[in-house]
């Protein structure tokens, strides 16, 4: 699992371009629930400080499923943008 994520990059939360979306995680908020791990496995994994980061396989996760995962984040963490830095979670 280690090798498979991005906790060696310089922003493992993000930002990230997925597909037309812009997604990062507010390492201030989030509270290692894993709500989104559950809700977008290919996309979000815990780091050792229990907070999530980008899965390398982000990519191939459907939009949807990265937007249910912000949803379900229970202290909003997980913030999306469009192309155009329109705000699509939390509103
Ligand atoms: S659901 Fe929210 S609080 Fe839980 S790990 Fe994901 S970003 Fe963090």
């Amino acid at each position: 699992m280690a090798d498979q994520n991005q906790a060696g990059t310089k922003s493992p939360s993000g930002p990230v371009r997925l597909g037309r979306l812009k997604v990062w995680v507010d390492r201030n908020l989030c509270i290692g629930a894993a709500t989104c791990v559950a809700v977008a496995p290919k996309t979000f994994v815990l780091d050792s400080e229990a907070k999530a980061i980008f899965l390398d396989t982000a990519n191939q996760e459907a939009e949807e499923a990265i937007i249910d995962a912000a949803k379900a984040c229970p202290v909003a963490a997980i913030i999306i943008e469009d192309e155009q830095g329109k705000r699509v979670f939390p509103q």
